[in-house]
């Protein structure tokens, strides 16, 4: 519900967050909890729950854009990043608001956890 809903909360500025870009339709604020020395969160201003909900491609595909314009100014796009949307339980998503994480500034293991 946008009304409760937190990243709804932090678009509106009621919650503070350090954030690193926006635009007209989206922001980019830092993870709370960073997993990463650079992790930013790519979120839309307007409410989706989770990527299952994101029926405008063209918005999915300017949001990971956002996320790449970060990565170039934070001065990780040539060592490397990743881009991750975690989607409902399995997809380990604990706000429900989509957003797109961008981690970098270290090695990524993979397979994922
Ligand atoms: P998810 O687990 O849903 O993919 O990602 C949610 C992310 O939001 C987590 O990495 C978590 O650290 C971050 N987060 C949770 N609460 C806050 C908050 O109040 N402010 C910020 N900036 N990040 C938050
Ligand atoms: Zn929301």
């Amino acid at each position: 519900m946008p009304e409760t809903c937190l990243f709804c909360r932090i678009v509106r500025g009621e919650i503070p967050a350090t954030v690193v870009a926006s635009n007209d339709e989206a922001i980019a604020f830092r993870d709370i909890d960073p997993k990463a020395p650079v992790h930013v969160l790519v979120v839309p201003r307007s409410h989706l729950s989770s990527l299952n909900d994101a029926t405008d491609s063209a918005l999915v595909g300017r949001l990971v854009a956002l996320g790449t314009e970060v990565a170039r100014r934070e001065g990780i796009a040539d060592s490397g990043y990743r881009v991750v949307i975690n989607t409902n339980a399995h997809g380990g998503q604990t706000v429900n608001h989509l957003h797109v994480h961008v981690l970098g500034g270290r090695s990524m293991h993979w397979p994922p956890g």
